[in-house]
């Protein structure tokens, strides 16, 4: 038998979480194989992140179309096409990946196509098409990703109860959806279906849509998303579906039923790791959730585990800041994971919801003594200029340390202020020196911070 062709890092799993810590641990100058047993790219770019920003793209032109005549614009019909917004998506989708894995292989790592099972401390054995083959390493890092929650008693049948990823491509637009939960998944997929003309609505566990944002971000929320035609049932439960003939009645814990065409189950998503490598490894799990460390490595000497799978952010960009930390210590480096307080949080709903550092419930539950500053959108010239000026921003300021401990935003281009604001986590002094352009959105983040510090130039003193 031919010897297993030798590596000096096995990464599992081609998401952003594998990806980048294949691209990080070849800049290193290892040598670097990346197994992937579906496509490149991951959750994040075949039915996550990038397709829903793509749909969402769309669904946002429209509804933007839609307010042509408050701008003094005259358009005479605004309408989607679903099948062309599918296309693109498809495009996009299609553009990127061939770009991650050109950017892989450039990096000198060798792609392998199937199912990797680490067979022993090791040795990974991949099964593709074409025939098993065993390769050899010193460092594997485990980057396997999850696969959305089910909920047992009506499980996903891929019609009519269906996940965020059937979601993504439906063939048609459903005349009506509820939505299980109201998270992320579940406002923002609200968002496009119901700017294409579904009837949306979603039914939230919790007292509040967003339940990780603080309350008052929750209520704004389903304010907005009222306006754009979607209705948000909180502190209720689907306790039946029945689906047939291409549509779902459900019962409420209330006793009351709703009747939609689509059930959309978007309650979150569950680590996943191929169960063979979690037993021969003998790899510590909590649930699905494969146990980690501070520096990403599990309870096997030289096995490293990141992103979904461990369970911490479930975010694109979490599962980035864990592959430094990991392709790091594989590469002789020390490097911890530090504060997950300080990973952003961005929702791309209409209007779009952003925070960082912590919240003020968490400050609550901490029982850290805060003050909070706030600005609103409606008084910032730009955001008025483009017609986009609902919203706020809020900046905590522990009273204790005089340090700015979170920031929450609500508004229409939030989520690109996110980077401004994790810069101010942290920062004791107000930032009346440094010089933001006028008129720009991200005044109102400097108004906010001011404000925090009592000192704001555009929000009246409080009394
Ligand atoms: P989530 O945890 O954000 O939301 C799930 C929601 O479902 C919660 O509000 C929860 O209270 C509710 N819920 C749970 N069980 C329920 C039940 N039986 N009935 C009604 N409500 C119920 O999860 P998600 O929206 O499914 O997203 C999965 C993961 O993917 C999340 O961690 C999310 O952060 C990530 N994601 C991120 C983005 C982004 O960053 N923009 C976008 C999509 C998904």
């Amino acid at each position: 038998m031919d010897m297993a062709e030798q590596f000096d890092v096995v990464v599992i799993g081609g998401g952003p979480g594998g990806y980048a810590a294949a691209i990080r641990c070849a800049q290193k100058g290892a040598t670097v194989a990346l197994a992937e047993k579906d496509q490149m790219g991951g959750t994040c770019l075949n039915r996550g992140c990038i397709p829903s920003k793509a749909l969402l793209g769309s669904a946002h032109f429209l509804t933007l179309a839609k307010h042509a005549p408050l701008m003094g614009l005259e358009i005479a019909d605004v309408r989607p096409n679903w099948s062309k917004m599918q296309a693109r998506k498809d495009a996009i989708v299609a553009g990127f990946r061939k770009g991650v894995t050109g950017l892989v292989q450039s990096n000198r790592i060798k792609i392998f196509t199937g199912r990797a099972i680490v067979s022993a401390q090791g040795k990974v054995r991949i099964e593709a098409v074409g025939g098993i083959q065993e390769i050899a390493c010193k460092n594997i890092i485990l980057a396997t990703g999850s696969v959305p929650v089910e909920i047992p008693i009506f499980p996903f049948d891929g019609q009519t109860i269906i996940s965020s990823t059937e979601a993504l491509s439906l063939p048609t637009i459903p005349a009506s959806m509820v939505i299980i939960g109201g998270g992320v998944i579940g406002c923002e997929l609200a968002c496009v279906f119901a700017a294409v003309g579904a009837k949306v609505t979603i039914v939230e566990a919790l007292p509040q849509i967003l339940p990780n944002e603080d309350e008052w971000v929750g209520k704004l929320m389903a304010k907005e998303l009222k306006k754009l035609g979607i209705e948000t049932m909180v502190a209720q439960k689907v306790t039946g579906v029945t689906a047939s003939d291409g549509s779902a009645n459900m019962s409420l814990e209330s006793g009351q039923t709703l009747q939609a065409e689509k059930v959309l189950v978007a309650v979150g998503r569950r680590a996943f790791c191929d169960p063979e490598t979690v037993q021969s490894l003998g790899l510590e799990m909590n649930g699905p959730v494969i146990k980690v460390n501070q520096k990403m490595e599990t309870n096997v000497p030289g096995v490293y585990a990141i992103g979904d799978a461990v369970g911490t952010t479930y975010l694109a960009h979490g599962a980035f800041s864990e592959a430094e930390v990991a392709a790091a210590n594989a590469t002789g480096g020390n490097e911890t994971m530090h504060d997950y307080d300080l990973i952003p949080r961005a929702v791309y709903t209409f209007p779009e919801v952003a925070s960082v550092g912590k919240t003020e419930k968490k400050c609550a539950a901490l029982g850290l003594d805060v003050t909070v500053g706030s600005a609103p959108f409606r008084s910032n010239g730009r955001s008025v200029a483009h017609n986009e000026n609902v919203g706020e921003i809020r900046a905590i300021r522990d009273k204790t340390s005089n340090k700015i401990v979170g920031v929450t935003m609500v508004g229409a281009t939030v989520t690109e202020m996110l980077a401004a604001a994790r810069a101010l986590i942290g920062s004791t002094e107000p930032i009346t020196e440094v010089c933001f352009a006028h008129p720009t959105v991200s005044e109102v983040l400097k108004e906010a911070w001011e404000d925090a510090f009592g000192i704001s130039l555009h929000v009246p003193p409080k009394r």
